[in-house]
């Protein structure tokens, strides 16, 4: 059995995105409306060589009026599920209240986390994404999942804690 990987984080990050990007298809629906999505769960993903399960939490439906508590609901199912979490936030719109109750989820879980700061396309986004040091979870890894930049930095860092 390959281990678990969950891509947890708010609608429209960019998981689906990161998910296409890290199995090098486009199976992964991306969708530009916030909670509408229709995903496969899981995905057979490998980086350097190592194999493992992707799980994208895009696959639950989330309503427009529950969005905070679904967020955190899923990301709680799963963190328990998963070796190792990828946790996603727009660098774009940085930390809200939704990622600040799925950080307190992550550090009680006590499960590896890699950080992931998305949207950071270019160099002047950079600065947002090193204000998530603030989470406590380590260091934001700057990566634009649409055009590929510093994943494969992110994913060698996933593979240290896997
Ligand atoms: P999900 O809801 O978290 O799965 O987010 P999606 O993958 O469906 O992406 C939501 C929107 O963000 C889509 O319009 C994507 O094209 C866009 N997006 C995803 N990643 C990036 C990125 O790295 N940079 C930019 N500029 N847009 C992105
Ligand atoms: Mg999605």
């Amino acid at each position: 059995v390959h281990p678990v990987v969950a891509i947890i984080g708010r609608p429209n990050v960019g998981k689906s995105t990161l998910v296409n990007r890290i199995i090098g298809r486009r199976e992964a629906v991306v969708e530009d409306v916030p909670g509408v999505t229709r995903d496969r769960v899981a995905y057979d993903a490998e980086w350097s060589g190592r194999p493992f399960t992707l799980v994208d939490t895009g696959g639950w439906e989330v309503d427009a009026q529950g969005i905070h508590l679904r967020v955190a609901e899923q990301a709680e199912v799963a963190i328990e599920l998963a070796d190792a979490v990828l946790f996603v936030v727009d660098a774009t719109v940085g930390a809200t209240d939704t990622d600040e109750a799925v950080v307190k989820l992550l550090r009680r879980s006590k499960k590896p986390v890699v950080l992931l700061a998305n949207k950071v396309d270019d160099q002047r986004t950079e600065l947002e994404a090193a204000s998530l040091w603030s989470f406590g979870l380590g260091q934001p890894w700057p990566v634009s999942a649409l055009h590929g930049r510093g994943t494969g930095d992110a994913l060698d860092a996933l593979l240290e804690v896997l």
